[in-house]
């Protein structure tokens, strides 16, 4: 089965107004010619349209970094489904470690945001992960277990067609300590066993799974190579239109 990569790059809350529509135009100069890999930049909420406005016309996607797992209402500060959708995205991420970690996120919760992103035609990415304690304690595949049966519960096997997983081990993200392609394999194979039983063969077969955590241009290629890695999810190197770029053409 041919899954097409996907680089997509979660640009936290750095740039501003000014320097986020320059990025993007980086990014569109430098990676809108490819073809074999879809890209896709995930801007802080408020600069989503000076992103769009730069990217309008082009194949490069644009994201939220999260959404409410409310449709609207009385929710101060929070971001629905369908204001992603008003503005042009197409993407959205779920369950990032960093939600998990500093706003209490559940695996129940991140079911609901997903719910939420299908629902208005969006294509989440849903983030999972071990912490350190848990893979020094042998705990990553069960962690990695609840985290995609719970996150993805009960969606049927045409709303999972559309959803893009992002293993990242919460210990690779930011500190520059990557893990190994053979560790990432090995969960990568381990997540798309667990769809095929969770949706059957062929959802599993066309699931793409993103592999995060300090993927930068020098190890890129050989972590994407791998069988079951099917681009990346990147973050502090999504900053540079160059870096950025150099990661994407090692995806095709
Ligand atoms: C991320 O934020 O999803 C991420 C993988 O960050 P970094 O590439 O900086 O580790």
């Amino acid at each position: 089965m041919d899954r097409k990569p996907l680089i997509a790059g979660n640009w936290k809350m750095n740039t501003d107004a000014a320097s986020s529509a320059a990025l993007a135009r980086e990014v569109l100069q430098r990676t809108g010619r490819l073809r074999s890999v879809d890209v896709a930049v995930f801007p802080p909420f408020p600069l989503i349209p000076a992103v769009l406005r730069v990217l309008d016309g082009s194949a490069i996607g644009v994201g939220g970094q999260d959404l409410s797992a409310e449709a609207e209402g009385a929710f101060t500060g929070e971001v629905s489904a369908t204001m992603l959708t008003s503005l042009g995205c197409g993407y959205v991420l779920v369950g990032h470690s960093e939600r998990r970690e500093y706003h209490l996120e559940s695996d129940e919760l991140v079911r609901r945001k997903v719910g939420r992103a299908l629902d208005a035609g969006l294509v989440p990415i849903v983030c999972v992960g071990e912490k350190l304690a848990e893979r020094d304690a042998g705990e990553t595949f069960a962690r990695v277990e609840r985290q995609v049966r719970v996150g993805l519960d009960g969606l049927t096997a045409a709303q999972m067609a559309r959803v893009v997983i992002a293993y990242e081990p919460v210990w690779a993200i930011g500190t520059g300590r990557t893990a190994t392609p053979a560790q990432a394999e090995e969960v990568h194979e381990f997540i798309r066993n667990l769809l095929a039983s969770m949706f059957g063969s062929d959802v599993a077969a066309a699931t793409r799974i993103l592999y995060g955590g300090s993927v930068k241009p020098g190890n890129a290629r050989e972590l994407m190579s791998q069988k079951d890695v099917d681009g990346a999810l990147v973050g502090g190197a999504s900053l540079s239109g160059e870096g950025f770029a150099a990661i994407a053409e090692n995806a095709g």
